[in-house]
């Protein structure tokens, strides 16, 4: 759980060379509590916001991801990288960010990034506690922002609760 107080907090979790346009989410209120993480796709469809904490942190981490259209992909069945969920091609695709303004790198995902939604239903059905997969979905999320686009953790100064 983590507290967004002002949308300007929000947008600040975004990479500078993100924060030029960006779409909030509809009907959100400040100051937001998010559980787990915060994901959100732009009214066209284009691209697809995230923002989560990483493991023992409370700063935000945003993330913005373009859907690759051109991946049309022979396979009728993906695998995301995130929550391991298969999906057809609508469901699970390629969601690539920039890394600079010369690189960019994509990663194979829920195309609506609702990995929360699935590994709790599956939890559900198989009688467990979704923790430990949520859990590791936030270690995968932050792995991808570390590894891919160097962005560091940068534990809050205070922590409670
Ligand atoms: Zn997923």
């Amino acid at each position: 759980m983590f507290r967004l107080e002002t949308d300007r907090v929000l947008i600040e979790s975004f990479r500078p060379r993100d924060r030029r346009v960006i779409e909030m989410p509809a009907e959100v209120t400040f100051p937001l509590f998010v559980r787990d993480y915060l994901a959100w796709t732009e009214t066209s469809g284009a691209r697809v916001y995230l923002v989560f904490t990483a493991p023992g942190s409370r700063k935000p981490i945003g993330i913005i991801f373009r859907r690759d259209t051109t991946d049309s992909g022979a396979m009728s069945s993906r695998i995301c990288d995130w929550c391991h969920s298969y999906g057809s091609a609508s469901e699970v695709g390629l969601l690539t960010t920039d890394v600079n303004n010369k690189r960019r790198v994509g990663v194979c995902l829920c195309v609506d990034l609702r990995c929360k939604e699935k590994l709790e239903d599956a939890a559900d059905r198989a009688g467990r506690q979704p923790r430990e997969a949520l859990e590791q979905l936030k270690e995968r999320m932050f792995r991808f922002a570390h590894e891919a686009l160097g962005i560091e953790a940068q534990p809050a100064a205070q922590v409670s609760g």
